[in-house]
């Protein structure tokens, strides 16, 4: 709700939720529990939205990735869920980032901010990960998630709605900041330069939405669904290639003229990398222009679990893509 539409700048906050927490493999409960208290640095999110994620089914089942006082997660009273967004309801010690009433999304990692890593900004691979008292969060994997009526955030992990952007819209926050990340580190899409997304599952076509939106031109979406590629179309593909029917190299080097693209995001979905013609490394190769050797990376989806291999050969900007950097950023911890 948009804080303009509050009478007051409190909302009343209830001493108990209910929260869906697991019990062991493939069992998830919905349980009556206390409602969490915000320390320094963190507010109290009311859960107005949360997707499903491919991650949240593999940690139902198996437990991992998410660790909870170091070991797995079942039988812990732990609730899980991590792409959710809400409104902020209380605000901890000294929090003046965010008031009350605000539409807020969620990334899930707040690092130690005290390890090397976390010092570097690097604190999605933070050093003290799942280590609670030394301040490292990670939401619906190592302390309590948005599978519930509220969840406490660090102010770092969280973001403004703005208000023309639905509440389901705001779930995939993180979904399409993964794509956007692995554009950013490789030095940054000028406006103007190709794009060519391989895959079409959610990290796909959230980078396709991404690319369009920083100004690529053109932007390519290779896939074998029908269904999906139409989905691509309408988050900005400026072309649909459907590798079962069309040799996406060929088509590529059509649709640009022989001259091929700047940048190739790898999407395939898990363990199946090679699951078409224009799905691998080599395709990637072939369809990237020549002039732009610093332009390739992956996003090995894995279901979302996001892992982008940026390979960075050439430096656009100071302090950013490394010669021949490989940097393996994870939206989800592992
Ligand atoms: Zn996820
Ligand atoms: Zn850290």
């Amino acid at each position: 709700m948009p804080a303009q539409h509050l009478l007051t700048n409190e909302i009343r906050v209830p001493d108990r939720m209910k929260a869906w927490v697991l019990g062991g493999p493939d069992e998830i409960f919905l349980v009556d529990k206390p409602v969490p208290q915000p320390a320094a640095a963190e507010v109290l999110v009311r859960i107005d939205a949360v997707a499903i994620c491919a991650t949240d089914l593999e940690i139902l089942r198996h437990g991992v990735p998410a660790m909870v006082e170091g070991g797995l997660p079942f039988h812990k009273n732990f609730t899980i869920g991590h792409e959710y967004m809400g409104t902020v309801v209380k605000l901890g010690p000294a929090v003046d980032e965010f008031g009350i009433g605000d539409r807020v999304t969620v990334e899930v990692h707040a690092g130690c901010g005290r390890c090397e890593r976390c010092r570097q900004g690097m604190y999605t691979s933070c050093l003290n990960y799942g280590d609670v008292a030394k301040g490292h969060r990670a939401n619906g994997f190592t302390t309590d998630g948005g599978f519930a009526e509220y969840a406490v955030n660090h102010v770092n992990t969280l973001v403004h709605v703005p208000d023309d952007m639905t509440d389901e819209e705001a779930t995939l926050v993180v979904t399409a900041g993964t794509s956007m990340y692995g554009l950013d580190v490789l030095g940054g899409l000028i406006a103007g330069e190709g794009v060519v997304v391989t895959g079409p599952g959610p990290i796909g076509l959230l980078g396709v939405a991404v690319a369009k939106a920083l100004g690529a031109d053109p932007v390519i979406l290779t896939g074998t669904r029908d269904t999906r590629l139409a989905l691509g179309r309408k988050l900005g593909a400026d072309h649909v290639i459907n590798a079962r029917r069309e040799n996406p190299v060929a088509a590529v080097k059509r649709i640009t003229g022989g001259r091929g693209v700047h940048f190739v995001v790898e999407c395939p979905r898990r363990g199946s990398e090679r699951h078409a013609p224009g799905d691998g490394p080599d395709e990637a190769e072939a369809v990237r222009r020549p002039a732009d050797p610093h332009s390739h990376l992956s996003s090995r989806a894995a279901a979302d679990r996001p892992q982008i291999r940026a390979r960075a050969n050439r430096r656009r900007d100071q302090g950013r893509g490394q010669a021949g950097a490989v940097m393996r950023p994870r939206a989800h911890p592992r």
